[in-house]
């Protein structure tokens, strides 16, 4: 059996904590997982790390931490209008869209440049620019660590939603998913491109862009070049992208709130009784845009990302997290919840 000991946590999160690990275990089949947990040794005692570019130990990890590698790219069918892929849980996410984008297939271009893998994509339901991974989810493949079974699960079982699904709650850490299913579409000059956000559309205006031929790969060079600006380059410093999520509040609340906060956003979902408020502008309001605390702070182009200089004790940043949120209740009345996996004391 893979296990390796005392293992320092400083390269195993983007945000290069200090810590360690008890035990690690790389795993790249499927029946290694099994043997490696099926004798409840470990009980509980582990967790399933993909790239740690969402994760944020707080503290020394007393167990074992899972790596999932299994590789693989396959086309399982195509006609002329749909292609069904079939990826490896550990294929890089970037990469993959990349290939999708050269290979015109149509969907996850707004995706573009997001440092994650595939197999954990659909656990967060990774979402940017008004696409959701989910949307073009077929199915999901793994191994149920409860029974040992393989099993695959529908996106209807998935139970998608805003940056959720199965895999986050009833199954967190419970489903070690080794493939995932996408459908998507042929590019044809009838695809539309979803190009709604603001951010996309000033920038196809400063640049003149004709807005009625966009590819794909204009689009995803567009959004690439977006969050190049925007957002912290993970090699630079310590990040895990946006630390919370963006609340949803009642329309009511968010009528009250506008009487003092007449600049607040909000966004229309499904549910017309609520609205989301973006988290960003929340923390731009209290004053922590841009804000450097002994080694942690947020990005100065971003408010929404927390960073962290060299390598930080876990337990700093929580405190800063603590700090931003309880600014932001007690100027709102919201509760920001974190979209980051805090993992430890
Ligand atoms: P942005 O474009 O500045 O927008 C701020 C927030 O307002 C976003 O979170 C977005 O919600 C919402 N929003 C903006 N325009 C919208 C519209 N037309 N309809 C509905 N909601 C709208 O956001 P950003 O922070 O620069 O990020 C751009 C995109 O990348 C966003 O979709 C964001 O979620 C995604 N992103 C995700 C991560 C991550 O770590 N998970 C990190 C960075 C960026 P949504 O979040 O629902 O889109």
């Amino acid at each position: 059996m893979n296990i390796q000991s005392n293992i320092p946590l400083v390269h195993l999160s983007s945000f290069h904590t200090q810590g360690m690990a008890n035990e690690l275990s790389i795993i790249t089949t499927e029946q290694q997982i099994i043997d490696l947990l099926h004798k409840g040794k470990f009980q509980d005692r582990y967790y399933i790390l993909w790239k740690g570019n969402n994760t944020l130990f707080n503290g020394n990890f007393q167990g074992l931490l899972i790596k999932n590698e299994i590789m693989g790219k396959e086309i399982i069918s195509q006609d002329k209008e749909d292609i069904l892929l079939k990826i490896g849980g550990w294929e890089d996410w970037v990469t993959f869209v990349k290939y999708c984008v050269e290979n015109k297939y149509a969907g996850i271009e707004n995706l573009s440049e997001i440092p994650w893998t595939v197999g954990a994509s659909p656990i967060q339901n990774i979402g940017a620019y008004g696409t959701e991974v989910g949307e073009y989810i077929q199915k999901v493949e793994g191994i149920n660590l409860t029974n040992w079974k393989k099993e695959i699960f529908s996106n209807e079982e998935c139970q998608f939603w805003y940056r959720n699904s199965i895999f986050k709650t009833t199954l967190k850490n419970k489903f070690f998913i080794t493939a995932v299913y996408f459908k998507l579409k042929k590019e044809t000059t009838h695809y539309q491109v979803n190009i709604a956000y603001a951010d996309i559309q000033n920038y196809i205006e400063n640049h003149k862009i004709d807005k009625t031929t966009l590819s794909i790969k204009q689009v995803s060079e567009i959004i690439t070049t977006i969050r190049q600006k925007k957002l912290p380059n993970l090699e630079e410093r310590g990040t895990a992208g946006s630390f919370f999520k963006n609340p949803i509040i009642t329309k009511e609340q968010y009528q009250k709130l506008l009487q003092n906060f007449p600049m607040l956003k909000s966004y229309p979902i499904t549910d017309n009784t609520k609205v989301k408020v973006p988290s960003a502008q929340l923390i731009e309001l209290v004053g922590m845009k841009g804000v450097l605390d002994d080694g942690v702070g947020t990005y100065k182009n971003h408010a929404l990302i927390l960073v962290s200089k060299g390598v930080q004790q876990g337990e700093k940043i929580v405190r800063f997290a603590e700090k931003i949120k309880t600014k932001v209740y007690e100027t709102f009345a919201i509760s920001l919840e974190a979209e980051v996996n805090i993992i430890g004391a």
